[in-house]
């Protein structure tokens, strides 16, 4: 048995993500993405598809990004 990191559920379908080296155990997407998933620069929304990286910053999109003052993204490419 292995138990969330984030709630402390105890589950049997448990599973571990390497993150950055270290192997972290949660019971559900849900609780990786709380405990994983980046947030955006701008508004805050957590980055759970492949988001914005700009000079090692993340945005949940190009919108964001722009108007945190990165220049040369564009999500209509
Ligand atoms: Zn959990
Ligand atoms: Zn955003």
């Amino acid at each position: 048995m292995a138990k969330c990191e984030t709630c402390g559920n105890d589950y049997d379908k448990a599973f571990q993500i390497v993150h950055e080296g270290t192997t972290r155990t949660f019971d559900s997407f849900e609780c990786a993405i709380q405990a994983l998933a980046p947030t955006c620069a701008h508004c805050g929304t957590r980055v759970i598809g492949h988001g914005c990286e700009a000079d090692g910053t993340i945005y949940c999109c190009a919108h964001c990004a722009t108007h945190a003052g990165v220049r040369g993204i564009d999500d209509r490419v």
